[in-house]
């Protein structure tokens, strides 16, 4: 695809994410992808660009983090031929689970996945919707290697730059389709 046609289509992409301000609390500004899901064709267009990157890679297992991260992962593993792996908040998965805890601005959180998900070397991509601080996504590397995995990428559909998400995530490959 040309330059400009990329642009042109993440710019409607854009377009069709809304802004909730203080939701869920007073001074954040949320980016509602409800929109954008329920658009079937920008949808299409906007999960085909975010495998792009990854086609032939030889990527098994495409892991989404709960919740919104789960409805644009399991396309992208559609599309990559791979395999889907939720990776949930405590508690949630029924069988045996390894965990990974991160900070939050209070407090902790934890992120479990199954621990026969991902095996010995098996390349992985992660996605979820928003990179803020990217705590949870480098909790999610961390569940990926504690299994015996390789992060091949991260892929976000948004990244709020000025949260510098990607300091916490050095080394690591991401992807991002829309920047704020
Ligand atoms: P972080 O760990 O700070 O990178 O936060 C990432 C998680 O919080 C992702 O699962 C996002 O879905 C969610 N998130 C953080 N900030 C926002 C925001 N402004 N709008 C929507 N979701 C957000």
């Amino acid at each position: 695809m040309s330059e400009t046609g990329l642009t042109e289509i993440t710019e409607s992409i854009k377009k069709i994410i809304r802004d909730v301000p203080d939701f869920p609390k007073k001074g954040i500004i949320f980016k509602d992808i409800t929109p954008l899901l329920a658009d079937h064709a920008m949808f299409g267009k906007m999960i085909k660009l975010m495998a792009e990157p990854y086609r032939n890679r030889g990527i098994t297992k495409v892991l989404g983090i709960e919740a919104r991260g789960f409805l644009l992962a399991a396309p992208i593993a559609m599309e990559l031929k791979a395999g889907l792996v939720p990776v949930r908040k405590t508690g949630k998965l029924p069988y045996k689970t390894v965990s990974a805890s991160y900070a939050l601005e209070y407090g902790r959180d934890t992120l479990q996945i199954h621990e026969d998900a991902v095996t010995k070397d098996e390349k992985v991509l992660i996605v979820d919707d928003v990179l803020a601080t990217g705590g949870t996504a480098s909790a999610v590397c961390e569940l990926v290697e504690k299994l015996g995995g390789k992060v091949a990428a991260i892929a976000m559909l948004i990244e709020l730059e000025f949260l510098k998400g990607r300091a916490k995530l050095a080394g690591r490959e991401i992807n991002s389709l829309i920047k704020y």
